[in-house]
């Protein structure tokens, strides 16, 4: 790089967004992924003050005192939250900011937004990002930005097979020409696993768990086919009928049992989008197989459960957690090629 390409480098820190229901990620142009943490905020309720953002607030989940609450302002992939994911936003924004930049222009970003939002729900992202400092804002279906950010080449007259699962949704995308062709999206992913882990142990073992060890359950002994060796895990909370501290020790197939129903719903999901796919299209799917992206992509066993129940070959993205950040970015270093992949803005000149 020559000392006037840094130069001018400096003034162009254009930044790509994922705002998802789990994670929030933050590229900027020319450094790369600068910020990865969890899309919580923690409020105090009395003051309405924000006490801590991302990875601190993290810490706060389900140990807050009662005044204290930390929530995720996108539960579902939208804005449910508009002020909170506002202030999360423009923390994170301040945060590239302040660093190198505090005497430049103020930044464009491309934002990462769930397929089918709402036109309100678009809006709500849009003004946030306004708001929260940016001088123009790009949206991109997360679909998209996710099979950029794993280098297929969606620009092509050729169909290719995305399926994102996130926290709070899963998004299966078909490709083609740059445009969504065939899709679904429901609101089951890692999230609702968890969940299930927690219904599990209430059920079975009348154990109240937390959100958080359900999820570390979930890391540790999560699967969607049988595995090879044995895992077994402590599941500890507290006794729903002493009240007192338990710990109950569980293996891989209790875990995969009580997730099965939320996986069958995310393979039904992928079908249901290949029965509405073209045909040319299926053709060419079926040619590539189906890339995974998004957190739950790294569950055991999820790419040979797809697999065999689409007869379709499956490859897990490298590094999932950060498709979406990395095609936002793949954008912003070449907007003028990819331009045609963004969503119609009102702020377009
Ligand atoms: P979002 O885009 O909604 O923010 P992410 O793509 O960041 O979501 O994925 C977060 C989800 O992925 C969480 O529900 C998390 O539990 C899940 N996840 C992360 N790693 C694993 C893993 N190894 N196995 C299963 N689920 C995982
Ligand atoms: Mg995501």
């Amino acid at each position: 790089m020559s000392i006037l390409d840094k130069f001018w480098g400096a003034f162009s820190h254009d930044i790509g967004v994922d705002l998802g229901t789990a994670n929030t990620l933050v590229y900027v142009r020319g450094k790369g992924i600068v910020i990865n943490e969890p899309s919580v905020v923690a409020i105090n309720q009395k003051t309405k003050q924000i006490l801590a953002i991302g990875n601190e607030a993290r810490k706060m989940v389900g140990r807050t005192p009662s005044h204290i609450v930390a929530i995720r302002p996108l539960v579902s992939g939208v804005v449910s939250d508009f002020e909170v994911t506002e202030q999360m936003l423009k923390y994170f924004i301040d945060r590239v900011h302040r660093e190198k930049f505090s005497f430049f222009p103020r930044p464009r970003i491309v934002i990462g937004i769930p397929y089918g939002v709402t036109e309100v729900e678009r809006r709500a992202v849009e003004e946030a990002a306004l708001n929260a400092g940016a001088r123009r804002v790009f949206l991109i279906e997360e679909p998209v930005a996710a099979a950029i950010g794993a280098r297929l080449p969606i620009q092509e007259a050729h169909g290719n097979m995305v399926v994102d699962i996130g926290g709070g949704t899963t998004e299966v995308a078909v490709i083609s020409l740059g445009g969504i062709v065939a899709s679904r999206s429901i609101r089951v992913a890692g999230d609702e696993m968890n969940q299930d882990i927690i219904n599990f142990a209430r059920e079975k073992f009348n154990l109240m768990l937390g959100e958080r060890t359900a999820e570390e359950i979930k890391l540790a002994a999560g699967s969607a086919t049988e595995i090879k060796e044995t895992i077994n895990v402590p599941m500890r909370g507290r006794d729903l009928v002493s009240g007192l501290p338990k710990e109950i020790i569980v293996n891989d197939s209790q875990v995969r049992l009580a997730m099965s129903k939320s996986i069958q719903q995310i393979i039904d999901a992928i079908r249901a989008t290949m029965e509405e796919t073209p045909p040319e299209l299926i053709a060419d799917v079926m040619a590539k197989g189906i890339v995974l992206c998004g957190g739950g992509a790294l569950l055991r066993g999820l790419d040979q459960l797809i697999k065999s129940s689409t007869q379709t070959s499956v490859h897990i993205a490298d590094d999932p957690l950060t498709s979406v950040v990395r095609g936002t970015g793949l954008v912003l270093e070449d907007l003028e090629n990819l331009q045609g992949v963004l969503l119609q803005t009102d702020f377009d000149a």
